[in-house]
C-alpha cells in the first residue's frame, strides 16, 4: 500500500490545516524533551514568531540509560497541548506504548514512532488504528525494506496519514552521532508516495553541519526537515549538545529559506 506502484501521486499528510507532501516543505522544530511549561512555551513563542507551524517535543523519552531523564509522560503531552493552543501550532510527540495511543490523541496532533520502536509491531498496529497522522522514524539499523514494511503495518491497519523520516543509521563513523543516509531520500521518494523528512539533529549530532545537511536533504527531494531547538541547550535534560538555541534556530531557518531549497 505504501508503494508508488499502488499509488502514483504523492500522499499529502495534513493536520489542522498544515500539509506536507506534493510540493510543500515542512519544518518541524522543538526541544528534544518537554521539560516544563515555561521551556515549552518559550519554544512555541519563538516558532510562532519564525512562522514555523509544527512543534516537536518528547514526553516519553527512549533513553539509553535508565538513570537519564525519562520524560514527563502524559503531563508533557498536556503541556504541548496548552502551548499549541496558545500559538496555533501542530504538535508531534513520541509514543512508545500502544496503550497510550488513544489518550495521546486528546493532546497531540501527530504521533511519532521513534527509531528504537520502528519494529515494535504492536505499536505500529495501534498507530494504524489512530485517527491522527504518524511520523515514522527509520530504525537505527533498518534497511529500506524494513522501513517501508514498518510503514505498511500502519497503512494496512487503516491509517494512510504516514510520514517517513530518515534520522541517520549506525555505522563505524564516530565524527557524527549517526550517519545521515542521504541516498535514502530519493530511494524512499521513488519507492513510496509517502512524504519523506530528514532529521538533521539525531543524524548528525553536530550543530556545525546541520545547515548543509538540511540543504542536501532538500536537494535530494525531502519534503521536510526536523531539528531540535531549546531555550537554553546547556541545561537541557536530553541531547544538550545538539540542540540549537532559539537564536541559532532562527538563523538556520532563515538561511535554509534564503538558499531557495526550502519552499
Ligand atoms: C527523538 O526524535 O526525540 C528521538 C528520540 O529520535 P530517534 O528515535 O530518531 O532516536
Ligand atoms: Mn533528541
Amino acid at each position: 500500500l505504501v508503494s508508488r506502484k499502488k499509488q502514483a501521486e504523492d500522499t499529502i499528510v495534513t493536520s489542522k490545516g498544515v500539509s506536507v507532501g506534493g510540493g510543500a516543505h515542512l519544518m518541524v522544530a522543538g526541544p528534544c524533551s518537554v521539560e516544563s511549561y515555561e521551556q515549552t512555551r518559550a519554544v512555541g513563542a519563538a516558532l510562532k514568531a519564525a512562522g514555523v507551524k509544527v512543534m516537536r517535543g518528547g514526553a516519553f523519552k527512549p533513553r539509553t540509560s535508565p538513570y537519564d531523564f525519562q520524560g514527563l509522560g502524559i503531563d508533557g503531552l498536556k503541556i504541548l497541548k496548552e502551548v499549541a493552543d496558545e500559538f496555533g501550532l501542530v504538535t508531534i510527540s513520541e509514543i512508545v506504548n500502544p496503550a497510550h495511543i488513544e489518550i495521546a490523541q486528546q493532546y497531540i496532533d501527530v504521533i511519532q514512532i521513534g527509531a528504537r520502536n520502528m519494529q515494535n509491531f504492536e505499536l505500529l498496529k495501534a498507530a494504524g488504528e489512530a485517527t491522527i497522522p504518524v511520523l515514522l522514524k527509520r530504525g537505527i539499523a533498518a534497511t529500506m525494506d524494513e522501513f517501508l514494511l514498518a510503514a505498511e503495518y500502519i497503512v494496512s491497519r487503516g491509517n494512510g496519514q504516514v510520514m517517513l523520516i530518515e534520522r541517520g543509521i549506525r555505522t563505524y563513523e564516530k565524527w557524527t552521532r549517526n550517519t545521515l543516509d542521504i541516498s535514502a531520500v530519493p530511494i524512499l521518494k521513488q519507492e513510496s508516495h509517502l512524504p519523506v523528512l530528514v532529521d538533521v539533529s539525531h543524524s548528525t549530532g553536530r550543530k556545525d553541519i546541520m545547515l548543509p545537511c538540511a540543504k542536501a536533504a532538500l536537494a535530494a527531494g525531502a519534503d521536510g526537515i526536523m531539528i531540535e531547538t531549546h531555550p537554553d541547550p546547556a541545561t537541557a535534560l536530553s541531547d544538550a549538545d545538539q540542540q540549537l538555541t532559539l537564536e541559532q534556530f532562527d538563523s538556520f531557518y532563515a538561511q535554509l529559506k534564503a538558499s531557495g531549497l526550502f519552499r
